[in-house]
């Protein structure tokens, strides 16, 4: 039987193929008008895909490389820090942010929970000068509320600055980086913008630029206040990966396009943003209604769009379900990260995924889970039944 391979996993995501034709054309130097145009371009389409006016940087480097810049910029060693971890991602930003000799405050739930923000609240010191967090947390599915934690700090008057890691937020969730009162917000090229791994980007806030006069925390190559100073002027400071920005510039015109009208055929990327998210929010929700009815648990009680995290059953690996669905029918979905390996699946929403791709998908998962694992009870039907029924009462807020 003949298989395509189809990535269903929360990065890579699948890739758009306008995104990557413009890839295949981006034969240009990065000194040259052309260039200059098109990073302009790119810059200023990112700033409305998150929601601000301020200044958005572009990184060569994957998502983390932003994580770190972000934590190197904005700290000195010493700082007072909070970093709210409940996830492998959570504990990036702790590592970081104590390999860059911060005094770190934690707040750590269970993987799969939310915060409770008035533990958040009781932590926040004075002398705090940064709150590090996920807006979803891929690693169990959980999405964390950035409108309530953005409200939280503006309420205390708080000096810390807001540094969210939104590199699967983005895309699933409505993030308005000015509106929330988020300081940095992070982005990543390999997730909900539907190219490949290479880029990320943050999007940063006046007072994290002015925050920047007085850190000192060591910094070379990613230096922000270097590259907004070469972004003015349409550069990057070193090479950048010129094909990824031609493929980003491509697929966030293709994001706009998805709200266009006759009268405006090029769309609006703030519209096409929210159909984006509307998007994952719809397959998110098929999908944690067919494990359910398969007789599934889900991981986490906050779950987000980006992706779900399923459970494996009492006494049966999910390594089971991963490799039933790749030696079947060559589709990839993830196993849990570390310690939650084998007790965990994950199938990613984000991006260039839309309701064709999910109901293959979890028919693929009855014949597996039928197969394999006969003590869940699962019959055939189940799963696809009631993500049909969410497809067909889905009230589109975009
Ligand atoms: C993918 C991801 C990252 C970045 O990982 P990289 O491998 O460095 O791109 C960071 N945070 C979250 C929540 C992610 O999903």
């Amino acid at each position: 039987m003949i298989r395509k391979t189809r990535l269903f996993t929360p990065g890579p995501t699948p890739l758009l193929p306008a995104a990557q034709f413009a890839m295949a054309a981006a034969d240009i130097h990065h000194r040259t008008p052309e260039f200059r145009a098109l990073y302009t371009k790119v810059l200023a389409q990112l700033k409305d895909f998150v929601g601000t006016k301020n200044d958005v940087i572009i990184l060569s480097s994957s998502g983390s490389g932003a994580m770190e810049a972000a934590v190197s910029n904005l700290t000195s060693p010493g700082d007072r820090v909070l970093v709210l971890s409940a996830g492998k991602f959570g504990e990036r930003w702790s590592a970081l942010a104590k390999a860059f000799g911060c005094e770190v405050d934690l707040i750590t739930e269970p993987y799969g929970k939310t915060f409770d923000f008035d533990k958040v609240k009781a932590a926040l010191k004075i002398e705090t000068r940064a709150v590090f967090v996920q807006a979803n947390e891929t690693s169990t599915g959980a999405r964390h509320d950035m409108v309530k934690l953005g409200q939280l700090l503006k309420d205390a008057h708080s000096e810390a600055l807001l540094i969210v890691d939104g590199i699967t937020g983005l895309g699933t969730t409505e993030l308005d980086m000015d509106a929330t009162g988020i300081d940095v917000l992070i982005g990543g090229s390999q997730k909900a913008v539907m190219i490949p791994p290479g880029l990320s980007y943050l999007a940063v806030s006046q007072r994290a630029w002015d925050r920047m006069e007085s850190t000192y925390n060591p910094r070379y190559y990613f230096d922000l206040r270097k590259e907004r100073k070469n972004a003015k002027n349409g550069e990057s400071a070193y090479t950048p990966a010129v094909a990824l920005i031609a493929a980003l510039g491509a697929a966030l015109d293709w994001i706009a396009q998805q709200a266009a009208t006759p009268e405006n055929p090029a769309g609006n990327l703030v519209e096409g943003r929210r159909k984006l998210v509307d998007n994952a929010e719809m397959i998110a929700e098929m999908t944690r209604e067919a494990m359910k009815a398969l007789g599934f648990k889900l991981f986490s009680d906050a779950p987000g769009a980006a992706a779900t995290a399923v459970l494996a059953p009492e006494g049966v690996d999910s390594g089971v379900i991963v490799k039933g669905l790749k030696s079947t029918f060559a589709a990839i979905i993830t196993n849990g990260q570390g310690e939650m390996k084998g007790q965990i699946f994950r199938i990613a929403h984000l991006g260039f995924f839309d309701y064709m791709d999910t109901i293959a998908l979890i028919g693929a998962i009855e014949q597996v889970v039928v197969k394999s694992i006969p003590t869940l009870g699962a019959k055939f039907g189940d799963g696809l039944i009631a993500a049909q029924n969410v497809y067909a009462n889905w009230k589109p807020k975009a």
